[in-house]
């Protein structure tokens, strides 16, 4: 028995309201369904619950599979796995009226629309008389559980982090249920390809963007072994270079609930350090987990910072709304060889280096002056692990609008970044071929090499830096005067 108690009674007809929890292992909805009786695994696609934040096209590819992949799981152990398309509270109501369940349990979201919806199905059901049971699966600590001695929530991370370190452990991962007990009577199910979750376009974007992944619980936790093997240990340093597979490439897993954080936290308290370099790469690693919860604690308690700046001051900023700029960096056209190579990494697989997400997410905003939430909404459409509290954290703190950001004098240089985190051009020259004859760190200025044939000024293959990085340093720092003033 978990600490969460059986569910008592056996034999209930319990529903399993599937959300962004695709997994067998450590989902505490399920686990504790399947030991009290009978279970239906159910999932909604209701895209007006998300409100403004539907999931984007990458997002859609992912789920796609990921769905495939979780319905296949589930039938190896005879679970059907249903699928509806609709409002949430109507859907559930339909299968609890088809199947006589008599409790409905779920792991906990906390976006803001989900979280209504949420509260909406809860009161739905509850005015029906059906129990409804939520779980915490999808973080470390719950978001009102930590908070400042004055009873506030922290907007600075290091302080953040303390406090969780300084309390109790997170629970312990869940293990799959031995056994599951499946509802005797099915009902209707969708398949998910009706969800029609994958774009129509005549390219190939989906296919060649999913052949870089492999989707589903077991390749995440394949995944993360060989991170733990090969290069947790040298993370610390290894996570600022792109051109290495220095990271644990977790994020889409776990956007998808695909591996649950706590089993990921468990095992790598688990390790064995073999030097304090190893054991400092240890606590970096379980710190950008700490990043990870500190979004998601932030997104709880200041919900419109999806949208809006969490430092006010920053609602006058002078944003410039140029979209012939914005889609020469969608497209990788700076003419900023790292930022070019991040933003065609993402349209080619759905992911970006962290490292570079700085880079291209500071030239966007203060090379360029675009707001934040533009490049917010281009990374919510393009990224497999957009996620709405890591993302509105990532962009307002470059941005330099948000919570424990960095200051905004701090404006990165796209040349000098590319050199010191991709000393030898390796990460460029895989996204930016046209760059490719350019060798080591020459690939960072190639204004500075006019081979005509690899690199013709201006009018070829590779285009002119947009902006000179000096002068629009200056333009932003001159528009951020103005708001302090
Ligand atoms: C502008 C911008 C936008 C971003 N948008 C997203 C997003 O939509 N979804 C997303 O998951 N991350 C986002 N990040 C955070 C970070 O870039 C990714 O989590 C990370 O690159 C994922 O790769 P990984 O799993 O190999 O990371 P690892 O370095 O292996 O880290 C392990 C896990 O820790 C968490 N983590 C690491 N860094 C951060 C961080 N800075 N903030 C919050 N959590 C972190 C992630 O869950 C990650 O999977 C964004 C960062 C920036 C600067």
């Amino acid at each position: 028995m978990h600490q969460f108690g059986s569910m008592m009674s056996t034999n209930r007809k319990t529903i399993i309201w599937i959300r962004n929890d695709l997994r067998l292992q450590d989902n505490p909805a399920l686990a504790t369904a399947a030991e009290a009786g009978e279970i239906l695994p159910v999932y909604i696609w209701d895209i007006d619950s998300h409100g403004a934040w539907a999931p984007g096209a990458a997002s859609r590819v992912w789920l796609h599979h990921g769905l495939h992949t979780f319905r296949k799981a589930l039938a190896k152990a005879n679970v059907p796995f249903v699928v509806r398309d609709g409002d949430s509270v109507q859907e559930l109501r339909k299968l609890i009226a088809e199947t006589g369940a008599d409790r409905v349990v779920w792991n906990r979201r906390y976006e803001p629309a989900l979280r209504a919806t949420d509260e909406r199905v809860k009161k739905a059901l509850a005015e029906d008389g059906v129990e409804v049971q939520d779980f915490p699966g999808n973080l470390l600590f719950e978001p009102w559980t930590v908070e400042t001695r004055a009873g506030d929530p922290y907007k600075v991370f290091t302080p953040f982090w303390r406090t969780c370190l300084n309390g109790e452990e997170p629970l312990p991962p869940f293990t799959a249920p031995a056994t599951m007990q499946a509802f005797a009577d099915v009902p209707e199910s969708l398949t998910v390809d009706d969800l029609d979750l994958l774009p129509h376009g005549e390219d190939d974007w989906d296919r060649s963007l999913i052949r870089h992944w492999e989707v589903g619980e077991r390749a995440a936790w394949d995944r993360f072994q060989e991170f733990l093997d090969d290069a947790v240990a040298e993370y610390d340093e290894d996570r600022d270079l792109p051109g290495i597979d220095g990271t644990s490439l977790m994020s889409p897993y776990l956007q998808f609930g695909e591996i649950s954080v706590r089993r990921m936290w468990s095992a790598v308290r688990a390790l064995s350090p073999k030097s304090d370099y190893h054991q400092k790469s240890i606590d970096r690693y379980l710190a950008e987990l700490g990043w990870r919860e500190f979004a998601h604690h932030l997104l709880y308690h200041f919900p419109e910072t999806t949208d809006q700046p969490l430092r006010k001051e920053f609602e006058d900023f002078p944003w410039s709304n140029d979209l012939v700029e914005l889609e020469h960096w969608q497209q990788g056209k700076t003419g900023y060889p790292i930022v070019d190579a991040g933003m065609r990494q993402l349209w080619r697989e759905g992911w970006m280096h962290n490292r570079v997400r700085m880079i291209v997410a500071s030239f966007l905003t203060k090379d360029l002056l675009i707001p934040w939430q533009m490049g917010a909404r281009w990374f919510w459409d393009t990224l497999v692990d957009a996620n709405l509290a890591n993302n509105t954290l990532g962009w307002q703190w470059t941005a330099g609008c948000g919570a424990d950001a960095a200051p905004y004098f701090r404006i990165f240089n796209p040349v000098t970044q590319g050199q010191r985190y991709d000393p030898d051009g390796s990460y460029v020259r895989e996204y930016v071929p046209e760059l490719k004859e350019l060798e080591g760190v020459e690939v960072h200025e190639p204004w500075l090499r006019i081979v005509p044939e690899l690199y013709v000024n201006g009018n070829g293959q590779y285009p002119d830096p947009m902006v000179e990085h000096s002068l629009a340093r200056n333009r932003a720092l001159m528009a951020y005067d103005r708001i302090k003033k």
